[in-house]
């Protein structure tokens, strides 16, 4: 059987990531790597979730299965914390899923078992795992324009244009905030106009959000979704907790489903349900059992949101720190971008060459479309980041 099996297209970033750890120089940097870091590099485990941690262990009495929805109160309060008073909770059915990729997953493949022609509308670019997981679904894609990585400039003109050809029935998939690799995101006038056009074409909005609170705080980064949810019929979300928990290997993600009348949200539930059923059966408890601590305890919540806070306003803090530095080093706004955008993401603009030259003369590691990792940047380092980028592009 394996005998004529081809290897696998190596994955970029993780290529990436091997040879910076064979790299000896010590002054070497890695900002490829899709983690958010600390200003030591390090990516701790929040003292929230460790106190959650302890409990748990001294709580807990059995491991016996979880069940296939995972644990109720963990959605409940994903539910709020994603939706807010949205969408009337009757509409909505949550279930606990691993990671965000894992609700990606099962929630595409319910689109291909409840709408199999439905074609799949996605940003370019986008997360690079979006399309193989849709593809695991069988379901079939189109993207749209979103970025202009030479300018650094949301294309929402030509995104709504190019949705003008999408059928009733497809599914437009959207970043909820901190839009991965570009780091531009959608203003609420612009929710507001997604909103209508999946009205007026009867599009299935399906929204991606795994940096809710990277970006402005966690009401802010909601505004979009929430003001979608409260005008369509139907809406999929697939929520991570890996960034804002900092529970990456964990693996803690919500898959919601929002339907116009509670029947349909039940009915569809039982086949998502199945869908996990068949797949991995029952979700992982241990992530997400944190989680639903943290979130439920009102002392572990504010720390939580105060650690939350502290990651936000470093990243903020390094994007303004690092544009004035691009500014001063290029002697041009030609960077500015990188400040008016948010998470942990920017794409720099720069080309191929310019970014081997960068890490061959300088040590730093960037993916090859030009994504930096913001949070990868050492805060007493930015000058001379931004020297050896300036002076690897002229
Ligand atoms: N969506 C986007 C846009 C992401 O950047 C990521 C993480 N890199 C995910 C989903 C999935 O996150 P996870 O499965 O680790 O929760």
């Amino acid at each position: 059987m394996f005998e004529n099996v081809q290897a696998a297209p190596a994955d970029k970033i993780l290529g990436l990531m091997m040879q910076f750890r064979e790299d000896p120089r010590d002054n070497k940097l890695d900002l490829g790597v899709g983690v958010y870091k600390d200003s030591h590099g390090d990516t701790p485990v929040l003292a929230a979730v460790k106190s959650a941690e302890l409990r748990l262990f001294d709580s807990q009495k059995t491991k016996a299965y979880v069940g296939v929805q995972g644990d109720k109160e963990f959605c409940a309060e994903m539910a709020s914390l994603v939706l807010g008073d949205s969408v009337s909770m009757d509409r909505a059915r949550i279930c606990q899923a691993p990671g965000g990729t894992g609700a990606l997953s099962i929630l595409s493949m319910l689109i291909g078992r409840t709408a199999p022609d439905a074609t799949v509308w996605l940003s370019d670019p986008t997360w690079p795992n979006h399309m193989p997981l849709l593809k695991n679904a069988r379901l079939k894609t189109q993207q749209y324009p979103y970025y202009d990585t030479k300018n650094g400039k949301l294309l929402f003109d030509g995104m709504m244009e190019a949705l003008s050809a999408a059928k009733p029935g497809d599914v437009l998939l959207v970043h909820g905030c901190c839009h991965n690799p570009t780091g531009a995101d959608l203003d609420l006038a612009q929710w507001a106009a997604i909103a209508d056009l999946c009205l007026e074409k009867g599009l299935l909005p399906f929204v991606d959000f795994a940096y809710l609170g990277f970006g402005d705080g966690l009401e802010e980064d909601a505004a979009g979704l929430r003001l979608l949810a409260s005008k369509v019929p139907e809406m999929l979300i697939a929520a991570s907790c890996s960034k804002n928990f900092g529970v990456y290997r964990e693996r803690v993600g919500a898959a919601m489903i929002i339907a116009a009348a509670p029947a349909q949200a039940e009915a569809t539930f039982t086949q998502l349900m199945s869908v996990t059923r068949a797949v991995y059966s029952m979700p992982p408890d241990h992530g997400a059992a944190i989680v639903r601590m943290v979130l439920t305890d009102p002392h572990l919540k504010s720390e939580w949101i105060t650690e939350l806070n502290d990651m936000r306003n470093r990243m903020l803090k390094l994007r303004s720190g690092f544009a004035e530095a691009l500014r001063r080093e290029s002697n041009s706004s030609r960077f500015d971008f990188i400040a008016d955008q948010r998470g942990m993401f920017s794409r720099l603009g720069i080309a191929p060459e310019e970014i081997d030259r960068i890490r061959a003369d300088h040590g730093i590691y960037i993916v090859g479309d030009s994504r930096i990792n913001i949070a990868g940047l050492p805060d007493n380092r930015l000058d001379e980041v931004a020297r050896a980028i300036v002076s690897s592009i002229e």
